[in-house]
């Protein structure tokens, strides 16, 4: 059996920043925890790159025992401020999936927006009807604005995505659109940082659609097109075609043999996932490989303790 691990992160911010009540999720974490990180990476496992595990799925090359690849979903301002010289420090290899449609636009992922406006409002409440349910709750402390958050974020990702989007307009519309889009746990690349650091040997870029949708919950032509437009974006913006795709959101409901198929059809050989686990070249599928998660909703990173680590939180 040849098993290989692949780490997911989100985002790195420079530690000290001050961040809360934002960043309740744990998606980012702090830049002397993803060092203490790396570092132990670096001088305990075989780190690999996407490209290596495409390559031992097609039978070209065989994976080191320990294998691990780091990856970077969605393509946050501080991979490329504060993740991408640690990755140097160490000489750890990262692909990072990047929704090609907020790539220098200033445009945030839905639940900062959410996250922004309602932690920033000064209304004291919100009573709204939308997408056929309605939304009541008080903001006047602190607590409340962070339940109110997380209740309505929790609901949205039950919605199908334009409810959700509807939710999210008629909550900013309501309360405002709190911070703008270059608040460093929300701002995202602009090309000519995505172009810079492509030219590192260490760092590759691959397409998250373009609208970081789920695309298994979207129409056909609609699930086509943001593959399309991203992988076509990506590849004009970097000046060659990318191999590498992630599913947004990357649960077993957010892509299907459709799905798959699609991504076949226009060359891609594998896609990882947001699923929780370990792979085997043999049991593992090239299109359901499975990632760990790390910072997100508090999970650790899985190779160390954080005393061995030697980094205090
Ligand atoms: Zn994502």
């Amino acid at each position: 059996m040849t098993a290989y691990d692949v780490l997911l992160y989100h985002g790195v911010y420079d530690t000290g920043l001050q961040t809360r009540p934002r960043n309740r999720s744990g998606k980012h974490i702090p830049s002397d925890r993803f060092q203490a990180e790396m570092r132990h990476l670096a001088a305990n496992r075989a780190v690999v790159s996407m490209a290596d595990i495409a390559d031992a799925y097609a039978g070209r090359k065989t994976l080191p025992a320990g294998a691990v690849a780091v990856t970077f979903d969605d393509g946050f301002l501080n991979n490329y401020q504060s993740a991408w010289p640690i990755l140097e420090e160490f000489g750890v290899p990262a692909t990072i999936y990047i929704a090609t449609g907020y790539i220098g636009t200033g445009r945030m992922i839905w639940s900062d927006q959410l996250e922004t406006s309602i932690l920033d409002t000064d209304q004291s409440h919100l009573d709204i009807a939308v997408a056929g349910q309605s939304f009541y709750y008080p903001l006047d402390s602190s607590a409340g604005r962070v339940a109110a958050f997380l209740d309505i974020k929790t609901r949205c990702k039950a919605l199908p995505n334009e409810d959700k989007d509807r939710v999210v307009r008629a909550v900013t519309d309501t309360l405002g659109h709190g911070s703008s889009g270059d608040h460093p746990l929300y701002a995202f690349m602009n090309w000519d940082q995505v172009r810079e650091m492509n030219r590192s040997p260490l760092i590759s870029f691959g397409a998250h659609t373009i609208d970081h949708i789920s695309l298994a919950k979207v129409p056909l032509p609609e699930m086509h097109r943001q593959i399309d437009e991203s992988v076509s974006h990506l590849a004009r913006m970097i000046d060659e075609p990318s191999p590498f795709f992630s599913y947004p959101e990357g649960q077993a409901g957010d892509y299907n043999d459709s799905v798959i198929a699609y991504l076949k059809q226009r060359g891609f050989d594998h896609c990882p996932t947001a699923i929780e686990g370990s792979n085997t070249i043999e049991d593992v599928g090239p299109f359901h490989i499975r990632r760990i998660m790390v910072g997100f909703e508090g999970r650790p990173y899985p190779f160390a303790s954080v005393e061995e680590l030697g980094y205090k939180a």
